[in-house]
């Protein structure tokens, strides 16, 4: 047997926002720090696994997005209580989680799909065939 590959890592794949089933073609058309970053292939590029399963799959990923703004809001609220000490003010903390919420969006937005895939979604567990397949 050939090791001239080498499998990555689930985390790997899942932060590079690879297909999970190939960890090899590309879940979005553009990278996450791109204003196109919105763009997500139908089928994955390689295995051409249909990433929407079923109509309204991804409605679930917002679910898993509204964890991680939960999460990000209270980080973000305390840190600013703890650099500011501020208890007066609401403008503040809500000109803070405003600013949170729209420069953590894109990410959110990806990653709450790449969870659901992942780890949320049992048909999609990674297979080595497809990624051997064309190599
Ligand atoms: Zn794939």
């Amino acid at each position: 047997m050939s090791t001239k590959y080498t499998i990555p890592s689930e985390w790997k794949s899942a932060v590079d926002g690879k297909c999970p089933r190939c960890r090899t073609g590309n879940m979005f058309r553009a990278p996450l720090l791109s204003f196109k970053s919105k763009k997500m292939y139908d089928t994955c590029p390689h295995c051409d696994l249909k990433f929407e399963k079923e109509p309204g799959y991804f409605y679930a990923a917002m679910y898993v997005s509204y964890a991680f703004v939960v999460a990000e809001l209270v980080t973000a609220c305390v840190g600013t209580y703890i650099l500011t000490g501020n208890l007066e003010s609401p403008w503040l903390y809500l000109s803070v989680a405003v600013a949170v919420s729209l420069i953590l969006a894109p990410f959110n937005y990806r990653y709450s799909r790449v969870v659901l895939m992942y780890w949320m979604t049992p048909q999609f567990k990674f297979q080595e065939r497809y990624f051997l397949k064309g190599k």
